[in-house]
């Protein structure tokens, strides 16, 4: 075959996955700041080649560039300030630990003037571990146990982030018994979910999390979940009402489906404070900012989204006749996400023979001939979906390329796969690598800083990677890879 035959995009490739016209390119938006590829032709992390972070700390493994990671958290936290800053004199930014957490991140995140979302009493050993102050601290969950809560006021937590009618009395009981107040934001769901460029709009929640804002027919006073929730918080002697709170998706790319919630919570916001003659300080209107996993995805910068739901929340308090509320956000992924890359080693190759697609499904380009079978080549990796779960739990697709040379051999559409007895254990399930891809190359997977290690298993008894921090040209483990030992350690043996 010629290598212009090669350079063809295969029909087996999804619509949206581009031929690059220069595989060994990094696509800036999906890589850390200070990743690149060295004279030698190695990707090489603040000049750390990808093989010396093999030799020194083996595959698979997590690299983060802990500068990337502390950049990006201040822009967020100087793009919402600024543009908030009339509005409310600022915002406070709390960093979703769910996203990835562990004793190093909580401390950078405090260094950077962000504050700490948890939500479990794991997270919150985390957090005391770090050493960080508890007014800086938020505890979510739908299901907190006594003890979290219990853990939470010894804490002495900035906020308590209350789910459900039950979870307030709750807590409110437990404070009360101790003589203290807990400080409590009420977790609404406003009918807004959103995702990457859409959002959807519904009067009813089908969800476990949060208290409605739709009013109950089947409640005497028509009140709805979030506002009796106002009026108990309101009466009980335990609770300090902070203010309200949603969440309304993951992966955002516009600000519409923010600007809407926002909208939502002022209302009834503006509605609370009147008829119960309360004051409701703060707003938080949760995270899901989204980022590139591959290259048709287009995040907006931090600014723009920060000053797109600022002219919302300017004008409709401005309409309402109230003074805005302050302000709070919670990302994760932003953070965190494209700080990272995978980096694995190649092992098996195969590639199997498959029939084109049917004219109309995705991938389908034109008219195929009949009878034809295209190419896909099996590129197996020495992870998988133990230390990323995305792809097999959301269909998430991300995107690699071969991080330990260049190479100048004609593009061929390649799946990557991991070692797990699965057949879903896909970790990139199209991206065009160079035909000359061999056992021994690295590969290098970006984004995957956000939900990969947070949600990494020990399926089929595979150790889970360690995480290592690029900084200055160093690099440190954060948190070390498990090791044999670590996988026998809670067996209680025969
Ligand atoms: C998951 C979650 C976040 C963070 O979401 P990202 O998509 O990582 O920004 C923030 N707030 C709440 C309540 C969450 O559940």
């Amino acid at each position: 075959m010629t290598a212009h035959a090669l350079n063809q995009s295969s029909p087996l490739a999804p619509d949206w996955l581009a031929v690059p016209s220069d595989l060994n390119a990094l696509h800036p938006p999906m890589w850390a700041a200070g990743v690149e590829r060295n004279d030698d032709g190695e990707l090489a992390v603040d000049g750390i080649p990808v093989s010396t972070l093999k030799e020194q700390f083996g595959t698979p493994l997590f690299v983060m560039g802990e500068s990337d990671f502390r950049a990006r958290a201040r822009a967020f936290k100087d793009a919402f300030d600024d543009a908030f800053a009339d509005i409310c004199g600022g915002v406070d930014v709390y960093y979703a630990g769910k996203s990835f957490l562990c004793t190093a991140v909580a401390t950078w995140v405090a260094e950077e003037g962000l504050r700490l979302d948890t939500c479990s009493g794991g997270e919150l050993a985390v957090a005391a571990r770090a050493g960080i102050d508890g007014a800086n601290l938020s505890l979510h969950g739908n299901n907190k146990s006594d003890a979290e809560i219990n853990r939470g006021l010894d804490m002495k937590l900035g906020r308590i982030v209350v789910d459900s009618l039950d979870e307030l009395e709750r807590v409110a009981k437990i404070a009360s018994s101790r003589g203290e107040t807990a400080k409590v934001m009420l977790r609404l769901t406003p009918g807004v979910h959103a995702h990457t460029h859409e959002f959807i709009a519904t009067a009813h929640e089908d969800q476990k999390f949060g208290l409605s804002m739709a009013e109950d027919s089947t409640d005497q006073a028509g009140l709805s979940a979030a506002e009796e929730a106002v009026a108990a918080a309101t009466s009980y002697p335990g609770i300090e009402l902070l203010g309200l709170h949603c969440h309304i998706g993951s992966q955002i790319f516009e600000p519409d489906g923010f600007a809407l919630a926002a909208e939502k919570l002022l209302g009834f916001l503006a509605v609370m404070q009147q008829k119960y003659s309360i004051q409701l300080p703060e707003l938080d209107l949760g995270g899901g900012y989204g980022i590139a996993y591959t290259p048709v995805d287009t995040p907006r910068p931090a600014a723009e989204i920060a000053q797109a739901m600022a002219a919302v929340v300017r004008s409709k308090c401005a309409e309402l006749g109230i003074s805005a509320p302050r302000i709070s956000i919670e990302p994760g992924r932003a953070i965190v996400g494209s700080s990272t890359f995978t980096l694995y080693e190649v092992g098996t190759l195969k590639t199997v023979r498959v029939d084109a697609p049917a004219a109309g499904t995705a991938g389908a380009a034109g008219d195929q001939p009949k009878n034809v079978t295209y190419p896909r080549r099996y590129v197996s990796v020495d992870g998988g979906m133990s230390d990323n779960a995305r792809p097999v739990l959301y269909d998430a697709d991300y995107s690699a390329i071969v991080a330990s040379r260049s190479s100048a051999a004609a593009p061929q559409l390649s799946r990557v796969v991991g070692k797990h007895c699965e057949s879903g254990d896909i970790v990139v399930r199209d991206v065009y690598l160079p035909e000359d891809v061999a056992a021994g190359d690295l590969l290098a997977v970006p984004g995957t800083g956000a939900y990969c290690w947070a949600l990494s298993s020990n399926y089929n008894y595979l150790a889970r990677p360690g995480v290592v921090a690029v900084r200055g040209g160093a690099a440190r483990l954060i948190v070390r890879g498990e090791t044999e030992e670590d996988l026998l350690n809670r067996d209680m043996g025969a």
